[in-house]
C-alpha cells in the first residue's frame, strides 16, 4: 500500500511573513493527519524560516526546483545541499512551468533528477501533456518520452522511490480538472511503463500523484481511483483552510 503524499507547490508567492502566518494557521489543522504525507514547497527565499518552523510537526518541506550540481560558478541557481541544509526533504523537478518558461529539456531534468538522488532528496518528477497534445491524441507519447529522458541511467531500485506527478499541462491553474477517470488512465499508463522498464515491483511501489485545479472538492473522487496515490496543489495549496481540507479528504 503506497502512502499518499499531498504537496502544495506555492510557486512565485508568500513573503516571509505570509508563509510563517501560513503556518500559524494550517499546522493545528493538520497535525492529527497522519495517514498521508504532507509537504509544503514554498518559494526559496522562505525555506529557512518555513523549515525552522516545521521542525518536529508531522509537515515536510520541499523545493521547487534545483540546479545539478554541488557547488560551483552557476550565478543565480540553488544546489541540493543548500536545500538539505535548510530542511527541505523533498523537490520538484521538471515542472510544466520550468520546461515552458525556462526551457528546461528533459536531459536537464535526467541530470537533476539524478544529483537529487545522490543528495538524499526525494523528487517529485512532474509530466503531462497540453491541450494540444491531448486533442491530437498525444498524451501517451508525451508522457512514454518525458519518462524516458527523465529516468535514463537511474536503476530501479531509485525510480521505485519517486514520486511522479501526473499534472497536465492544460488542468494546471486553469480550473479546469482532469476527470478521475482521465487521471487514472494516464497514472495507469505511467505504472504500465515502470512495470515494463524496470519490473512490476518497482511500479508497485511507486507513488503516482495528480496535479492540476485539485480543490477541496474534487480530491476524494481523484483519491477514490487505485493508482492516485495523491496530489500536488497549486492554487488551493495558497490557503491554509483549503489546503488542511484536501490534505483531511478522508474526513
Ligand atoms: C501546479 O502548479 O503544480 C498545480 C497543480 O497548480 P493548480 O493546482 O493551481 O492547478
Amino acid at each position: 500500500m503506497v502512502k499518499p503524499l499531498i504537496a502544495a507547490n506555492w510557486k512565485m508567492y508568500k513573503t516571509v511573513n505570509e508563509a510563517l502566518q501560513y503556518l500559524s494557521a494550517f499546522k493545528p489543522l493538520v497535525q492529527s493527519a497522519t495517514d498521508v504525507d504532507i509537504a509544503l514547497c514554498p518559494p526559496f527565499t522562505a525555506l529557512a524560516h518555513v523549515g525552522h518552523e516545521l521542525q518536529e510537526s508531522n509537515i515536510r518541506m520541499g523545493a521547487q526546483n534545483m540546479f545539478y550540481e554541488r557547488e560551483g560558478a552557476f550565478t543565480g541557481e540553488i544546489s541540493p545541499m543548500m536545500l538539505r541544509e535548510l530542511g527541505c526533504v523533498y523537490v520538484i523537478l521538471g515542472h510544466s512551468e520550468r520546461r515552458r518558461y525556462f526551457m528546461e529539456p528533459g536531459m536537464m531534468i535526467n541530470k537533476k533528477l539524478k544529483m537529487a538522488l545522490r543528495a538524499g532528496l526525494h523528487p517529485i518528477l512532474c509530466v503531462g501533456e497540453s491541450e494540444f497534445e491531448r486533442t491530437e491524441q498525444e498524451t501517451e507519447n508525451v508522457i512514454n518520452t518525458q519518462l524516458t529522458d527523465a529516468l535514463e541511467g537511474i536503476p530501479s531500485e531509485e525510480v521505485a522511490g519517486l514520486t511522479i506527478a501526473y499534472e497536465p499541462v492544460w488542468a494546471i491553474g486553469t480550473g479546469k480538472t482532469a476527470t478521475p477517470e482521465m487521471a487514472q488512465d494516464v497514472h495507469l499508463f505511467i505504472r504500465s511503463f515502470i512495470a515494463q522498464k524496470y519490473g512490476k515491483s518497482s511500479a508497485k511501489e511507486l507513488r503516482i500523484i495528480y496535479g492540476g485545479s485539485v480543490n477541496a472538492d474534487n480530491i476524494k473522487q481523484l483519491m477514490s481511483k487505485p493508482d492516485i496515490n495523491g496530489a500536488l496543489v497549486g492554487n488551493a495549496g495558497l490557503d491554509p483552510q483549503s489546503f488542511a481540507k484536501i490534505v483531511r479528504f478522508k474526513e
